[in-house]
């Protein structure tokens, strides 16, 4: 664990003289990331209503993101640009990437969906045509991303992070309106940004169930089965390997297959056991601070080791 006594050393002087009077080094690397916090971030992200493209609530969040991103990053890409739909719908979209270190040639990338969808289709859907509130669906992974980037703006990476929040993923009909969906993770498949590729990207979605329990996704385990080792390894040595468990998921449909498509390493970290999904009671009360904080503490963990001994 090389880059564990890294971040060890760089702790202050008095913290080390501490753990040297222990006679006994951490265990685990420091925690940096804010559960609590991230919570607070996808509070207000619910409280905008939901992020339906072309809606206010939609328009509230992407400045609200765009702002906060501004006062973290290095640098803030924003891809903007309008999708007509098969129904003929014209969807003002918007992704937006927060670079750290943009300039270092290894990168990781991490993303998120930020859009809500429109209408309840889960299969325990009471109503048909509420849109989906979204704490778990959409603001849990954004929150996740959102609690790296506080980590960043206080230590900076010394590889090199881009925070990719993506439009337009759960528009429509996954089946019969394909290219309706995984929009803006398409887009940004498509439409590179400078400089190198990341080496690896991780997709956060549906990561704040209180009942977090989440089994490698298969479509993951096909692309890149060794990020996903790393990843798990990764959570063990965090301590959250209670909630990282071994087997595997479902195989999902998601932005990470749009960057697959485009050559990057992309896997989905996800806990798709949620009876939640795609109803109107995807609320807040179903996500809690400790369980974007086990997936905090991974994101900042993978960070913080770096990209040599994957
Ligand atoms: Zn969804």
């Amino acid at each position: 664990m090389p880059s564990f006594r890294l971040a060890a050393l760089a702790l202050p002087a008095v913290t080390l003289a501490a753990f040297a009077a222990c006679q006994e080094a951490p265990a685990r690397p420091p925690r940096e990331f804010d559960g609590a916090r991230a919570l607070e971030y996808a509070a207000q992200q619910v409280a905008f209503g939901p992020r339906v493209p072309n809606t206010d609530g939609h328009r509230r969040q992407a400045a609200w993101l765009d702002s906060l991103l501004r006062q973290r990053a290095d640098t803030v890409i924003v891809q903007a640009w309008t999708h007509v739909t098969a129904k003929g719908d014209s969807l003002a979209l918007t992704n937006l990437i927060a670079r750290f270190r943009p300039d270092a040639s290894r990168r990781l990338l991490f993303l998120a969906h930020w859009d809500t969808r429109p209408y309840s289709d889960g299969p325990n859907a009471k109503q048909k045509n509420v849109p989906v509130p979204g704490a778990n669906d959409g603001a849990s992974g954004v929150a996740v991303l959102l609690g790296v980037a506080d980590a960043l703006k206080r230590t900076p990476p010394t590889i090199g992070v881009d925070l990719l929040f993506v439009d337009g993923e759960d528009y429509a009909d996954f089946g019969t309106e394909a290219n309706d969906v995984l929009i803006g993770s398409r887009y940004y498949g498509t439409h590179q940004v400078p400089g190198p590729k990341p080496e690896y990207a991780v997709l956060f979605d549906m990561v704040g169930d209180r009942d977090l329990r989440i089994a490698p996704e298969g479509n993951s385990l096909i692309a890149a089965p060794e990020i996903m080792t790393m990843i798990w390894k990764t959570a063990k040595l965090v301590g959250h390997d209670n909630v990282f468990v071994d087997g595997q998921g479902t195989s999902l449909t998601d932005d990470h297959m749009e960057l697959q498509k485009a050559g990057i390493r992309a896997v989905d970290v996800v806990d798709f056991d949620y009876p939640y999904w795609h109803t109107g009671e995807d609320t807040m009360d179903k996500i809690s601070a400790a369980s974007l904080g086990v997936v905090g503490d991974v994101a900042m963990a993978l960070v913080r080791r770096g990209l040599d001994g994957q």
